[in-house]
């Protein structure tokens, strides 16, 4: 088989994940998607880490640790819009894991993405325009 029918049949895949103290989670993920069928030089796994306390940073290697400026040009350019988004989206979460209004810890909303206090009901929604500092985004 030529390599460009393998290519038709095996499109090149990105698993981009976002991740914030995902220890408990990553482990099993990885390993669900080492177990597929899918050719391994078919596929890459790029995991945007918003600066996570637990263990998911010893998890991750070996991964290459990248800062998100190093990924551009290095994937294609949807990829990279995708990895930031997902850098953005966990960035939002973890700046609103406390209510702004009364300081109680928030909640995730079901099938929406945002977060909601149990105690006095705020809720903050991440916006599509949401471009707020990214302190650190690092992309493995
Ligand atoms: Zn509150």
């Amino acid at each position: 088989m030529s390599s460009s029918v393998e290519n038709v049949q095996w499109p090149r895949v990105s698993f981009i994940m976002p991740t914030l103290n995902a220890e408990a989670l990553l482990d099993n993920v990885l390993a669900s998607i080492a177990r597929q069928t899918y050719p391994r030089d078919r596929y890459e796994i790029i995991l945007a880490d918003a600066m996570s306390k637990d263990a998911t940073r010893e998890i991750a290697p070996p991964f290459e640790l990248l800062g998100l400026r190093a990924l551009y040009g290095a994937v294609d350019e949807t990829v990279f819009g995708v990895a930031a988004r997902a850098v953005q989206i966990v960035e939002w979460a973890a700046t609103h894991r406390f209510c702004g209004r009364c300081a109680t810890r928030t909640e995730r909303t079901p099938g929406e993405r945002a977060m909601r206090c149990p105690a006095c009901g705020l809720s903050a929604y991440y916006s599509r325009s949401h471009s707020g500092s990214l302190r650190h985004p690092e992309v493995f």
